[in-house]
């Protein structure tokens, strides 16, 4: 850690850069983004686009908005490089999600900084990483970094709806803007320390959707007169039988060589508690032995098997009146290559044969290729880096803007690189109260994506 801790003046490969004002300037562009108010919705990220317009016009960069509709902008921007290489595009999003003031010790929009940590609504996801990717990018421009292939900057709207404002559109409407090789993105660039080995996540894959209604029928009639065929009761015991489902174990490429390289650097011992987690055979048992949080496994579960969460329930219009419906929306993800009949044979297996299942929003899960160059990259430039780390490739269980990229024969990777602060997991902050991020981390990520976007070339 200490060869990007230095501080004062660095030079990298003959590049003389003076990291001090680097990380004054992108923290002064950062807290700038954190004050622009960007809830979606609305969203009104044409504010951030043209924010970060000025910015790269200052620096003779000649960005494009698009705007999806009014308020709804995106900033695209272009480094030519000699065409030697594909291009790559390093993408972030503009927007959070709504904030209840009342609940935070700082104020959501206005940057302020406690004890080192800079407060606000979009911190870690992720308005920290659409400052690391821009002073790189400018970085890269500054310094007259010759490049084999062209560098894509975007800061988009709308990827918390869906990004179909945002990514989406621009992925439909001008695809050659954006089409590249490889993205650097959201979704990793995580510290996770185990066993005492440090770890470094880069996304490579993440679940899809599957989400329904499950629904009760039963016979209607008079409560004060109860019956055996109540759809409500039906409905709940369907519900019991999905929140105490056992879904079936898989393992994905992506999820089976993170475990395999974690696995590799433990104790003989834990080796063999983690070698049981991966045989179908044994998976529960050894997953609820295993020695970890109860926070960490629920992830290391979802990543392992396809699920479905109840959450919004509705029945009956009158407390008297018994309803001949009831039902519930569950959440459901799928892991990539699971196919939406394998899921509902899953589901239907849980619950049984007596209530309706209506899909709703179905969307398959994603997996990009870790064999690749720019991988084995992350993974060097981060082994000099930090020290004793590893880069391991990471299945994110919710979604990104990764899957509007991908059908463009994009390879996405999400590196968002952080500092390791033992005991300490400000990314679970995400669309919480006091979302903030370290100073130190603009800063640390900013020079490890530099150093990787350079020297990708
Ligand atoms: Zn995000």
């Amino acid at each position: 850690m200490r060869s990007i801790h230095s501080g004062g003046k660095a030079s990298g490969a003959g590049l003389e850069i003076d990291w001090e004002a680097v990380s004054q300037e992108s923290l002064d562009y950062f807290r700038s983004l954190l004050r622009i108010d960007t809830t979606n919705p609305p969203g009104n990220e044409i504010r951030a686009a043209e924010f970060l317009a000025g910015v790269l016009q200052k620096n003779d960069i000649a960005p494009i908005i698009l705007e999806s509709e009014q308020g709804r902008g995106s900033v695209v921007a272009r480094l030519k490089g000699s065409g030697e290489a594909a291009p790559l595009l390093l993408m972030g999003h503009t927007d959070v999600v709504p904030a209840e003031p009342n609940k935070w010790t700082h104020p959501p929009f206005a940057a302020e900084i406690d004890r080192g940590y800079v407060y606000g609504r979009g911190a870690v996801d992720m308005k920290n990483m659409v400052t690391m990717e821009l002073m790189a990018f400018l970085l890269l421009k500054r310094l007259g970094v010759p490049l084999s292939r062209d560098i894509i900057y975007i800061a988009t709207a709308d990827e918390e709806a869906g990004g179909r404002k945002g990514i989406g559109y621009l992925a439909r409407t001008h695809p050659d803007l954006i089409r590249a090789e490889y993205a650097i993105n959201e979704g990793g660039g995580t510290p996770i320390e185990i066993g005492g080995k440090l770890f470094y996540t880069c996304q490579t894959a993440e679940k899809g959707v599957a989400r329904f209604i499950m629904r009760a029928r039963g016979k209607p009639g008079h409560a004060s007169i109860p019956h055996g065929d109540n759809a409500v009761v039906h409905l709940a015991e369907a519900i019991v039988r999905l929140g105490r489902a056992k879904l079936p174990f898989h393992l994905t490429p992506t999820v089976g060589v993170f475990w395999e390289r974690i696995m590799q650097a433990q104790t003989t011992e834990l080796q063999g508690q983690m070698q049981s987690v991966i045989d179908p055979a044994t998976h529960e048992e050894a997953m609820d032995r295993l020695p970890l949080a109860e926070s960490l496994k629920g992830e290391l579960r979802a990543m392992m098997h396809n699920t479905a969460t109840p959450t919004m329930l509705k029945a009956g219009s009158k407390i008297n009146v018994i309803p001949g419906e009831a039902e519930v929306q569950v959440d459901a993800r799928i892991l990539p290559s699971i196919t939406f009949d394998t899921f509902e044979r899953e589901i239907r297996q849980a619950v049984g044969p007596q209530v309706d299942l209506i899909f709703t929003d179905q969307r398959m899960g994603l997996e990009s290729d870790f064999e690749t160059p720019l991988f084995r990259h992350i993974q060097s430039v981060m082994a000099n880096q930090v020290a004793g780390s590893q880069v391991i490739p990471y299945m994110v269980v919710g979604g990104t803007d990764a899957r509007h990229v991908i059908p463009l024969g994009t390879r996405v990777y999400g590196f968002a690189p952080m500092r390791h602060i033992p005991g300490e997991e400000v990314t679970m902050l995400a669309h919480g109260h006091d979302e903030r991020i370290h100073a130190e981390d603009i800063d640390f990520g900013t020079r490890i994506l530099f150093e990787i976007i350079r020297s990708f070339n």
